[in-house]
């Protein structure tokens, strides 16, 4: 039966294969685009304006690698709570994934095949984060500016910088027999530090 998940994920890949093909775009040349972020969001929006034939874009990562959520969380036990089948896109299935819910590490690797495998690295900036982003309403372009200083302009600008990326470190109460454990806030206490010096 471990066949089944497989069977149908390659079975709606290949109806909405059939269906909603992408379109090549028209005069695709004459535009440019940013996309902000380098997680599963942001490497799809590359591979589907590649597939129109959209080639001017870039996509800028504060990070040192693709992956966003699963680059970011390293933490003992980090797994996707979904089965890892519907965790890979329908244009790049993956039929061999360890587990039914794979390792943060997995998906890690996963995405960085992806990259690769689109050739998508030649067009990532790492370590470079977006600082502001201006729409120029005269020259109808995007004014991106990164924390190297560095000014970009687009057509269009996609931000795909996701929502889960940071721990919040909170207050936790650990129960153990009798025995509470109260971890309190680094983070918090390291803000609160630094405000009552400002
Ligand atoms: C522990 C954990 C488990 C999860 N499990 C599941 C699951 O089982 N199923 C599920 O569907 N979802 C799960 N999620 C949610 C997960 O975040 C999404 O599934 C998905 O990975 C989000 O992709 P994304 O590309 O939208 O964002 P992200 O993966 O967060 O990527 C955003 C990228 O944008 C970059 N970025 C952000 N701001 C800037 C900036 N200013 N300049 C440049 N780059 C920037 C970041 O560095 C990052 O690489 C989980 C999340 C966590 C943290």
């Amino acid at each position: 039966m471990a066949w089944i998940t497989p069977f149908f994920v390659r079975f709606y890949a290949f109806i909405r294969a059939l269906f909603l093909s992408t379109k090549p775009l028209k005069n695709a040349e004459n535009y440019s685009c940013i996309i902000v972020g380098a997680g599963a969001a942001g490497l799809n929006t590359a591979v589907q304006l590649q597939k129109t034939g959209f080639k001017n874009f870039t996509i800028l990562e504060k990070q040192k690698t693709v992956g966003g959520t699963w680059a970011a969380n390293s933490y003992p036990g980090l797994a996707c709570d979904v089965y890892s089948h519907y965790y890979s896109f329908s244009y790049f299935l993956k039929h061999d994934w360890p587990r039914m819910a794979s390792s943060g590490r997995e998906l890690h690797l996963y995405f960085k095949k992806l990259a690769e495998h689109f050739g998508l690295n030649d067009k990532i900036k790492f370590n470079t984060e977006v600082k502001s982003a201006i729409w120029n309403e005269e020259s109808k372009v995007w004014e991106v500016t990164t924390s190297a200083g560095e000014l970009l302009r687009a057509n269009f600008l996609v931000g795909a910088t996701g929502f889960y990326l940071y721990r919040q470190l909170s207050k936790v109460m650990i129960s153990f027999s009798s025995l509470i454990i109260e971890v309190f806030d680094l983070e918090n206490k390291a803000n609160e530090t630094n405000n009552s010096l400002e």
